[in-house]
């Protein structure tokens, strides 16, 4: 178990998501119970694993059988449980920077026409820059872009482009790293480097730490945006089953 955690704690995601299948057999069985559930695999187990840089260090959070962070299984959950996603009969559906633990399951899907996209993942299905999106304007019922925003140049303009290739009455969800703690965006074009980018906006490669203020940005691109705090969506139980983040905000970004 020593070498599994530190294997965890070191490598990257999505290489460890590749590295993983010996261990995917084993942990399951350590980690046998009934104390936390993961939605997304179907499996409980006694804890999860922890997980995070030293900045972001959390316990408990990690699936041991497929990977799934907090984030992950909420939106598994609101998808199932707020939305058309499952149960629509066809839907176009575009996925920026697909997650891996998503990704087999939604190409299952029979009701999705699926798309994925990214500016370099080999497990994407085309490549492109966000800020100049190559695809027809009203195409898709649905986007998921997580965990982009941070790291792009100019957050509007992508936004606004997805919103641009997004049929109206569509949906979009386009979670972000957010500080619940600062209310406006913190940006700073001075800080270059990889190390002082995490200490300022909590990974070497985010341009940015968004705050409270982050659905208006999504407003400025054109989406209405719902808001659906975790604690309005689960009791403390099923918060703790699911080890979801209590301050996690869902942002439902409609197009009108
Ligand atoms: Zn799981």
């Amino acid at each position: 178990m020593g070498l599994y955690k530190y294997l965890l704690n070191t490598l990257p995601r999505p290489l460890l998501i590749r590295l993983s299948y010996p261990f995917k057999l084993i942990v399951p069985i350590l980690y046998r119970g009934n104390k936390t559930h993961c939605p997304v695999c179907e499996r409980s187990f006694s804890k999860f694993l922890s997980y995070g840089s030293e900045v972001a260090h959390r316990k408990n959070v990690l699936c041991p059988h497929d990977l799934t962070l907090e984030r992950h299984r909420l939106m598994w959950l609101f998808l199932k449980e707020k939305t058309n996603f499952f149960s629509a009969n066809k839907l176009n559906v575009l996925h920026i920077a697909p997650e891996q633990c998503f990704l087999k399951k939604f190409k299952k899907q029979k009701n999705l026409n699926y798309l994925t996209g990214d500016i370099e993942s080999p497990i994407a299905d085309i490549h492109f820059d966000l800020h100049e999106i190559p695809l027809e304007n009203d195409r898709f019922d649905v986007v998921f872009c997580n965990h982009v925003m941070e790291h792009v140049k100019d957050p509007i303009r992508c936004m606004t482009e997805l919103h641009r290739v997004m049929k109206k009455g569509g949906w979009a969800i386009m979670q972000v790293p957010q500080d619940h703690q600062r209310e406006e965006t913190y940006e700073d074009a001075s800080i270059v480097s990889p190390k002082d980018r995490e200490i300022h906006f909590w990974q070497k490669d985010h341009l940015r730490l968004f705050g409270k203020d982050y659905p208006k940005w999504l407003e400025k691109a054109g989406f209405e945006v719902d808001h659906f705090p975790v604690t309005a969506l689960y009791n403390e139980q099923e918060i703790e089953k699911y080890r979801l983040q209590k301050s996690e905000i869902l942002y439902l970004a409609n197009k009108k």
